[in-house]
């Protein structure tokens, strides 16, 4: 259930951030208008100049986007799933900032695409932080698309794609038109209001005056001719209808004549040549739009210039470029929703834009040699929503696809090796793992008293004494039961250990029990490095030296615990943990010391909770914990170096768990305690 809400919630996030990164990085412009926007408020619209604005437009679309797609491919999950939780945070601050203060209309977190009201922005936003803590709190539940070696290429192709998309997208013009002066829209159609269309609500209010007293009233209230009236005052009290295109104006400002009316029903062609700012326009390609402009001259088109500049930056703009065609004032957001490029082209049909041009692409000469009305450039492409929508994707997935088939086959390919050598290895550990003790050690901890625990002991031994085991068997019991029990175990048999010893030789050390007492009960072995000791007594890799050194010593065998919690193997930490625990108390042991170690991995998650780790968990770190141990003492030593695994071990696990090639038998805590659970673990070695 916990997998399946995780994965469900990754999707969801990861469907949104590619969207929402995808139409940024297509619109960088866009993205950047929408970034002053939120700086106006904040007065620093003037101070943060244009190109911090633009690579922020960038930044932030190759953010989003690449969150999404390593969502998707469940890629480095840790990491991205605590940058997505930072995003998030961040997004809902500043989304919780719009809807309560207002200072932008709309966030713009679609882009164009979709809009959403602040509020609507914030609800989407909380339900994205929720899923967002999920994920940060839960990563390893998100299930991987692409195996781990591979992940870097994706890594580097969806950053590079978005960085890609974003600057051919400045280059050109955005790939998608979400605004209303797309490629065959009619603007006059989008000025247009229905009928019926909600109007806009009014309220005024009058302020009258009567013996000296000023007063407000309404329309409803308005008082007899004795008040006079000093003033009134309108507000809107509710937003009407606003078609989407409601600020479509050209003006002469010189003459104060509108031509408006007069290009929108032009039924030839019609040239705007657009730019909000001329004294930021890229005038590289100055040459060209001459060309154009005596073309439409040529052959009877309008060619007009529509900016927002000042009288002496259009004079500066034709001194640079020879320009001879005339300037038109228009509302500069409007020039700036109309095209995204500085100039940029566009042709208007009988009022409907037929074409958009970036300065960078405008069309060649050549092509401009036949009249509109015979060339393909006067009529609307015949582009589909479709094949666009299908190319886009085409671009990005189907080098991902083809990588992820690479990826399998590859993989596939690893498997089948490492199953060959698995065989091989197998075939040749088995025989090494006969040259190997196997043993099962019983820990009994805390339970049973003296006469309990003897008769235990004796009921062991005889089983095992009447049908001889297939491997060494310990047991390991509380310091009052050693003396007694060693008098009713076989020692041929059965061996028997402490749980514990003291880490001092001897001395005022009221309450311990020191290595040597141990030893003189009859004991050869003692449990040390146990989780219990470390997590309720402080048993620190320090103190777990002292014992382990006094214990050998003593001439006792060492049964040296290791393992890592829940929360450890969830962060993939387990072999770094284990690792540690044996560097800090053992691995500084003499070669010949060494052979008196018996190591037990005992991931703490499994002792006494029932759940057991697979046998392949089991091995893979038994095999790890045999391979650090022949780096520090060489391959013949880690041979022969028996690895118990502990932790709800039972008869019915311990043949899988036993048949592993580097398990060397169990250290059973829970299944010790009762002669025929015990006998049944140490059975397994004959299955
Ligand atoms: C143990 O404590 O060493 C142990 C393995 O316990 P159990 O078998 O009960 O999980």
């Amino acid at each position: 259930m916990k997998k399946l809400t995780v994965n469900l919630g990754r999707l969801i996030v990861a469907v949104t951030f590619i969207f929402s990164g995808y139409v940024k990085a297509i619109d960088p412009l866009g993205t950047q208008y929408k970034i002053t926007d939120y700086l106006q408020p904040l007065g620093l619209s003037g101070i943060v100049p244009d190109w911090m604005t633009l690579t922020a437009s960038v930044a932030l679309s190759t953010l989003e986007f690449s969150i999404g797609i390593f969502l998707l491919f469940a890629i480095r999950r840790r990491l991205t799933s605590k940058i997505l939780l930072l995003t998030m945070v961040v997004m809902t601050l500043i989304t919780t900032w719009i809807a309560i203060a207002n200072p932008v209309k709309d966030c713009g977190c679609f882009g164009d695409a979709i809009k959403l009201t602040n509020f609507e922005t914030l609800g989407k936003n909380i339900i994205l932080l929720a899923i967002s803590i999920l994920l940060w709190r839960f990563p390893l539940q998100m299930v991987r698309f692409i195996s781990k070696p591979t992940q870097w290429i994706v890594i580097n192709y969806t950053i590079l794609f978005s960085v890609a998309l974003s600057t051919w997208s400045l280059w050109s013009l955005p790939l998608f038109d979400f605004r209303p002066y797309h490629i065959g829209a009619n603007i006059e159609k989008g000025m247009e209001i229905p009928e019926g269309a909600k109007q806009p609500q009014f309220e005024t209010t009058f302020i009258l005056e009567k013996n000296g007293e000023q007063k407000e009233f309404t329309i409803d209230n308005y008082p007899d001719s004795t008040w006079k009236f000093i003033d009134s005052k309108t507000i809107q009290t509710e937003e009407g209808y606003v078609p989407p295109i409601h600020d479509f104006n050209i003006e002469d400002t010189k003459n104060g004549e509108d031509i408006t009316q007069e290009v929108l029903h032009d039924k030839g062609y019609s040239f705007l040549l657009i730019s909000p700012n001329l004294s930021m326009a890229d005038d590289s390609n100055f040459g060209t739009i001459d060309q154009i402009y005596e073309y439409a001259e040529d052959h009877g088109y309008r060619f007009i210039c529509l900016t927002a500049s000042t009288e002496k930056e259009i004079a500066k703009w034709q001194n640079i470029t020879g320009a001879e065609y005339p300037f038109y004032t228009t509302d500069a957001t409007t020039l700036k929703t109309m095209i995204r490029s500085n100039p940029g082209l566009m042709l208007l049909h009988n009022g409907t834009i037929i074409q958009k041009w970036s300065h960078n692409e405008l069309p060649a000469e050549d092509l401009l040699t036949k009249p509109l009305e015979k060339s393909e450039y006067g009529k609307l492409p015949a582009e589909g929503m479709a094949r666009k929508i299908l190319q886009t994707v085409l671009w990005f997935l189907l080098p991902l696809v083809l990588l992820t088939i690479a990826d399998r086959l590859w993989a596939w390919s690893t498997w089948l090796r490492e199953k060959e050598d698995t065989n091989k290895i197998l075939s040749t550990s088995k025989k090494k793992k006969k040259m190997r003790k196997k043993i099962v050690a019983g820990n009994w901890k805390m339970n049973m008293n003296l006469q309990d625990g003897v008769a235990l002991a004796k009921e062991i031994n005889e089983a095992l004494v009447a049908e001889k085991p297939n491997c060494d068997v310990v047991i390991c019991t509380p310091f009052i039961h050693l003396a007694s029990v060693a008098q009713v175990l076989n020692s041929e048999v059965v061996g028997l250990g402490a749980e514990n010893c003291a880490d001092k030789a001897k001395g005022a050390f009221t309450g311990e029990v020191s290595a040597e007492m141990v030893k003189s009960t009859g004991a050869q072995y003692v449990i040390l490095g146990h989780s219990e000791r470390r997590q309720y007594y402080g048993e620190t890799a320090e103190i777990l030296k002292e014992k382990v050194e006094l214990a050998l010593a003593n001439g006792l065998k060492v049964i040296f615990c290791c393992g890592e919690t829940l929360e450890e193997r969830e962060a993939e930490k387990q072999n770094e943990v284990v690792k540690a625990e044996l560097e800090g108390s053992v691995f500084h042991l003499s070669a010949d010391a060494w052979k008196n170690i018996i190591l037990a991995y005992e991931p703490i998650w499994a002792i006494g909770t029932g759940k057991t780790a697979t046998s392949d968990q089991a091995e893979e770190m038994l095999a790890y914990i045999r391979s650090i141990v022949a780096e520090k003492y060489g391959n013949e030593a880690a041979e022969e170096t028996s690895i118990l695994y502990g932790g709800s071990c039972k008869a019915s696990n311990a043949p899988e768990l036993f048949a592993k090639p580097n398990i060397d038998g169990g250290l059973i805590g829970g299944a010790s305690l009762k002669a025929a659970d015990f006998k049944g673990i140490i059975d397994a070695w004959k299955k």
